[in-house]
């Protein structure tokens, strides 16, 4: 199988029905960056930003940031890198930031929500980011946003950054986009003018589907209990797909789900056009979608939602055997 994946890690993740998906990697770590050229990923669609803070015992010096940001961008050379914010809280806990005692972490103060209350971080991370472009092109995504007015301000503290670095003289990026993650259902529900005014928006599956099932992603006894192949489920995203297309904006998925060859058929099929995972996940994902008509697979889970059926997987799971 390894020499298969490395036969097709130069072409493009095209499906029968000549549909082509873009497969990004996730990322976190400098030691992660060699990947990039390894895998065959067409970019970086998840930097996560907390390790840089999570292997300190004190908080981390803007320059020393920056330095690392560089250096991200200088191995993926002109290939997108989407660094995403600090999302802290929850199950990632900073040293040197005294936890809160909270009855409930995953719903609690965290990510984003930190870093509105509490400024100084995020406006820190936010020029370290910019000043490490160097002028060089930019993606930066808020995790966790909520509600529209959460993306408005932290987009806003975007603005101001800019307009200091650019008063203090510094290049700043020729060309910046501003998206959010969308990990709580409330998002997919927010108003026409967060869809426009975001420059694109990736779904977070894993914290999406523990809220959307209302099941602990860290605990053993329900973790699984949930498909990401129910019907429920993927009707939600149907309707995500549907609000972006028709404000133009560009949605990936970057969960664990993105990275699991079944799933991430089913996510294409739902007419999800990007998706990003560990990079050892990118061979597996390309080769099962180069096999196969995504319209095919689409008429399959529609049958199977009219059905009644819980899980689209049994009928997918079918479908797949018979093509191979
Ligand atoms: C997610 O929630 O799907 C996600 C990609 O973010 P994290 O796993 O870091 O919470
Ligand atoms: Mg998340």
């Amino acid at each position: 199988a390894q020499e298969r994946y490395a036969s097709i890690r130069e072409k493009p993740a095209t499906t029968k029905c000549g549909k082509t998906i873009s497969l990004l990697m996730n990322a976190g770590l400098m030691a992660d960056l060699p990947s990039l050229q390894d895998s065959g990923a067409e970019g970086v669609g998840l930097f996560r930003t907390e390790l840089q803070f999570l292997v300190r015992n004190k908080m981390p010096k803007r320059s020393e940031l920056s330095a690392i940001y560089s250096r991200v961008l200088d191995a993926a050379q002109d290939k997108r890198v989407v660094f995403r914010t600090l999302d802290i809280g929850s199950d990632k806990v900073l040293p040197y930031m005294k936890p809160n005692d909270e009855p409930n972490p995953a719903l609690g103060w965290r990510a984003i929500r930190v870093g509105l209350d509490k400024p100084g971080v995020l406006r820190m991370q936010l020029q370290a980011l910019l000043r490490a472009s160097k002028g060089r092109p930019m993606s930066i995504m808020f995790p966790f946003v909520a509600q529209y007015e959460e993306f408005k301000a932290a987009k806003w503290e975007m603005e101001k950054a800019l307009e200091r670095e650019r008063i203090l003289g510094h290049s700043v990026p020729e060309h910046l986009e501003v998206g959010a993650m969308l990990e709580t259902p409330s998002l997919a529900f927010a108003p026409d003018q967060f869809y426009q005014d975001v420059d694109f928006l990736s779904i977070g599956g894993n914290d999406l589907k523990q809220f959307f099932f209302a099941a602990d992603r860290e605990n053993e006894r329900v973790r699984r209990r949930y498909d990401t192949l129910n019907v429920s489920f993927l009707t939600f995203l149907e309707g995500i797909v549907k609000r972006c297309a028709a404000s133009n904006t560009a949605l990936s998925f970057c969960g664990e789900d993105a990275g699991r060859p079944v799933e991430a058929a089913c996510l294409a099929a739902m007419g999800i056009r990007s998706l990003s995972m560990r990079p050892a996940s990118i061979g597996p994902v390309k080769n099962i979608l180069r096999g196969i008509d995504l319209d095919g697979l689409r008429q399959v889970i529609e049958t199977a939602s009219l059905n009644g059926d819980q899980s689209v997987r049994p009928a997918v799971m079918d479908y797949l055997r018979k093509q191979s």
